[in-house]
């Protein structure tokens, strides 16, 4: 089996240089309930890339890098799991790996696939997701309000806007290119979509939300978090902070303290989501989604990289603006 390993910490954001690759023999035979499993789909996730490890570990001698697949089994000793099944787990970023059914813990895909591709149990239909839906339901989102997402075109963001359609909300997205701005006009149906790298907030919003925004779902924190929340909510607005990536490997990440008069003159609420919180949920929710994919009614993009050495150039990419959409490294068929 291959591993990425992941030797020290990172200096900033993620780059390729900060992972090893790693080869290691497993044993030829398998005891009685064990598996062996093959990995066909990896996720690189933005928490992957945070300082701290708050939210993962590398782990084992090699000190592999975290992080979940969707695999194959190819040999089995445990009837629970035949040869051929799919089975999500939190394995890290390895080529093969034997399970005895508990460790690493496997999951099955928890909505019926049909046509869809398994890879879609790692974004559209797996975490971010499952991100995007507790965390939009936490703003109370309702009919006619305005909702602003970054990061739109992203995993997360692109779930976010779309359910935020759906409610009857105005959709206002910010995104890194003009291609993605696009995507997320056309195809998405955002009311409105700005390429943040080409006019201000400010500007944006004098054109869309003049009168301020009633849902603000946050991915990238930082100076556009510090601006909207100072600026441009209504009273009684609601935040929900999902994620900060454009400040995750400041050296001194910038805070706001100012943003609190804002907070009680307009009785702000702000809600911080944490996905592993709503675990619970993610069967029923994934399987409604799943069925809003198969109708149509919920679009998605993945950024596919094809290989497993791709790994930490995935990651990397994700600080860039690299992906349009899921980022997923295939490493083997199905
Ligand atoms: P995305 O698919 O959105 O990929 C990351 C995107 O972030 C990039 O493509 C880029 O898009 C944008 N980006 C990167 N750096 C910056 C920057 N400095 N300023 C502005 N935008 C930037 O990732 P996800 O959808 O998976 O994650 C989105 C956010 O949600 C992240 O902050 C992540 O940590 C968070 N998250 C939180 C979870 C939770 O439980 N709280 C769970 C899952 C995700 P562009 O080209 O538009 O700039």
């Amino acid at each position: 089996t291959k591993h990425w390993t992941k030797p020290g910490d990172f200096k900033g954001n993620p780059t390729e240089n900060d992972f090893k690759l790693v080869e290691e023999n497993l044993p030829d035979d398998l005891i009685d309930g064990e598996i062996l499993c093959e990995a066909v789909y990896l996720t690189v996730d933005p928490y992957m890339g945070i300082p701290g490890e708050h939210l993962g570990k590398p782990f084992g001698k090699y000190k592999t890098m975290f992080g979940e697949a969707v695999s194959k089994v190819l040999k089995s000793k445990n009837g629970k799991y035949p040869v051929g099944t799919l089975v999500l787990a939190p394995s890290g970023w390895r080529t093969h790996f034997i399970s005895n059914g508990d460790q690493p813990p496997l999951r099955p895909i928890p909505f019926d696939l049909g046509q869809l591709s398994p890879s879609l149990a790692l974004g559209p239909l797996g975490m971010p997701a499952l991100t995007a839906y507790s965390g939009l339901r936490m703003c109370e989102p309702k009919a006619g309000e305005i909702c602003v997402v970054n990061g739109a075109a992203g995993a997360v963001g692109s779930i976010v806007g779309q359910l935020a359609k759906a409610k009857g909300l105005t959709v206002i997205g910010f995104a890194g290119t003009d291609e993605k701005v696009s995507w997320c006009k056309n195809d998405l149906k955002f009311d409105y979509v700005y390429n943040y790298k080409k006019i201000t907030l400010e500007d944006a919003l004098k054109e869309s939300a003049p009168n301020g925004v009633d849902v603000f779902y946050d991915n990238v924190g930082g100076d556009f978090h510090h601006e909207m929340i100072s600026k441009h909510m209504r009273i009684r607005g609601r935040t929900c902070i999902c994620g900060s990536i454009s400040n995750y490997n400041n050296k001194e990440p910038k805070t706001y303290p100012q943003n609190n008069l804002t907070i009680f003159l307009k009785e702000l609420k702000i809600y911080g989501v944490l996905v592993t919180m709503h675990k619970s949920e993610g069967p029923n929710a994934l399987s409604e989604l799943a069925e809003c994919i198969k109708k149509g009614e919920l679009r998605y993009k993945e950024e596919v990289y094809d290989g497993f050495d791709q790994m930490p150039k995935a990651l990397a990419g994700l600080f860039k603006g690299d992906n349009f959409g899921k980022a997923i490294v295939k490493a083997s068929n199905y």
